[in-house]
Protein backbone atom coordinates (compact mmCIF):
# COMPACT_ATOMS: atom_id res chain seq x y z
CA UNK A 1 0.00 0.00 0.00
CA UNK A 2 1.61 3.28 -1.28
CA UNK A 3 -0.39 6.62 0.01
CA UNK A 4 2.20 8.91 0.70
CA UNK A 5 4.80 10.98 -1.63
CA UNK A 6 8.14 11.76 -0.71
CA UNK A 7 8.37 15.74 -0.09
CA UNK A 8 11.68 16.05 -1.69
CA UNK A 9 11.44 13.80 -4.87
CA UNK A 10 7.98 12.79 -5.10
CA UNK A 11 8.29 9.19 -4.54
CA UNK A 12 5.43 7.43 -3.80
CA UNK A 13 6.47 5.89 -0.36
CA UNK A 14 5.08 2.40 1.36
CA UNK A 15 3.02 2.75 4.25
CA UNK A 16 5.49 0.71 6.34
CA UNK A 17 9.19 2.02 7.11
CA UNK A 18 11.10 5.34 8.09
CA UNK A 19 12.13 6.33 5.13
CA UNK A 20 11.32 7.48 1.01
CA UNK A 21 12.43 4.25 -0.30
CA UNK A 22 13.99 6.17 -3.16
CA UNK A 23 16.41 9.18 -1.55
CA UNK A 24 15.91 7.95 2.25
CA UNK A 25 14.44 11.00 3.11
CA UNK A 26 13.18 10.47 6.57
CA UNK A 27 8.58 10.59 6.45
CA UNK A 28 7.13 13.29 8.47
CA UNK A 29 5.56 12.60 11.71
CA UNK A 30 2.25 11.85 10.71
CA UNK A 31 3.36 9.83 7.54
CA UNK A 32 4.91 6.90 10.41
CA UNK A 33 2.78 3.83 10.04
CA UNK A 34 2.19 3.76 13.87
CA UNK A 35 0.71 7.17 13.49
CA UNK A 36 -1.03 6.60 10.53
CA UNK A 37 -2.42 3.51 11.83
CA UNK A 38 -3.41 4.60 15.33
CA UNK A 39 -5.59 8.28 12.86
CA UNK A 40 -7.40 5.60 11.26
CA UNK A 41 -8.26 3.30 14.14
CA UNK A 42 -8.97 6.66 16.24
CA UNK A 43 -11.34 8.07 13.63
CA UNK A 44 -13.56 4.65 12.86
CA UNK A 45 -13.92 4.38 16.58
CA UNK A 46 -15.54 7.84 16.28
CA UNK A 47 -17.32 6.66 13.56
CA UNK A 48 -18.60 4.00 15.70
CA UNK A 49 -19.68 6.06 18.24
CA UNK A 50 -21.60 8.70 16.16
CA UNK A 51 -23.30 5.53 14.36
CA UNK A 52 -24.48 3.95 17.84
CA UNK A 53 -25.43 7.31 18.94
CA UNK A 54 -27.81 8.09 15.86
CA UNK A 55 -29.13 4.35 15.80
ZN1 LIG B 1 12.19 10.67 -1.63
Amino acid sequence: MRVFNCHDCGHKMRLTGESCGYCYTRKAWYQQSGVFCSAVALSCVVIGVILASIL
